[in-house]
């Protein structure tokens, strides 16, 4: 049977906004770079700090790494889609690139708080996609916080004060994943992006196929 009129797999999209969240230290980090290597059409929202970096971490790659001058004149230039205070520092996701990624069909991955998925999701509703990452324990989120690069006892002890904080809004995301075994984490992360891009607003090219089933073009 001929395949000739549908919509390929491959057939226009529009890209969505992926966004995660968790406490520091459940693993977002890890489980985003393994989606950024194996889909090269999810490209992630690099956003600015005024933290340092830590060991490994690269300025542009990573985060953009910025004064708290540098951020405020970028506050004050209306660049970015949503910003917050966290840890005493500032973070902000740069309004460049998401929305013409969006057109391209391309999907746009955030690491941001509950304050920033709330924020994304105000400014994007259709577009965000919110997937919340719990630890198996509380153990076990100390336990990787511990063992992390660059961690000190005091920015450990720090983030655990947080932790429940950030955890405590887990109710306002769409998804949530228990990030026990990384493998079932993030075959469960794919599952949602891929189950997501099947959205019937997401098929740009659904419209035209209906309209010449029904024999209208
Ligand atoms: P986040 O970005 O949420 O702060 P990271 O991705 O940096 O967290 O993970 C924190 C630490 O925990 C890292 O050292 C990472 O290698 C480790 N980690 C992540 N997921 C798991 C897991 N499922 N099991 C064990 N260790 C993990
Ligand atoms: P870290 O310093 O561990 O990289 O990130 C600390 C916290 O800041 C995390 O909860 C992370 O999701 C959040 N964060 C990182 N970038 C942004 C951003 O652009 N906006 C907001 N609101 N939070 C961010």
């Amino acid at each position: 049977m001929s395949n000739s009129g549908h919509p390929k797999d491959s057939g226009r999209r529009r890209g969505l906004m992926l966004v995660l969240s968790s406490p520091s230290g459940a693993g977002k980090t890890t489980l985003s770079k393994m989606l950024l290597e194996e889909f090269s059409d999810v490209k992630l929202s690099v956003s600015a700090t005024t933290r340092p970096p830590r060991p490994n971490e690269v300025d542009g790659k990573d985060y953009f790494f910025k004064t708290a001058d540098e951020f405020r004149q970028m506050v004050a230039n209306h660049e970015f889609l949503e910003w917050a205070h966290v840890f005493d520092k500032y973070y902000g996701t740069p309004r460049a690139d998401t929305v013409a990624r969006l057109r391209a069909g391309e999907d746009v991955l955030f690491d941001v708080d509950w304050q920033g998925a709330d924020a994304l999701h105000d400014q994007m509703p259709n577009d965000v996609v919110s997937v919340f990452i719990l630890p198996p324990s509380i153990e076990a989120l100390k336990d990787r916080l511990t063992l992390r690069e660059g961690s000190t006892p005091e920015m450990v002890a720090r983030r655990m004060e947080d932790a429940k904080r950030e955890i405590m809004h887990w109710r306002r995301y769409d998804y949530a994943i228990v990030n026990d075994d990384l493998n079932v984490a993030y075959q469960r992360l794919k599952r949602i992006l891929l189950v997501e891009r099947l959205k019937r607003l997401r098929q740009l090219d659904l419209e035209d196929h209906v309209r010449a089933l029904l024999g209208e073009i």
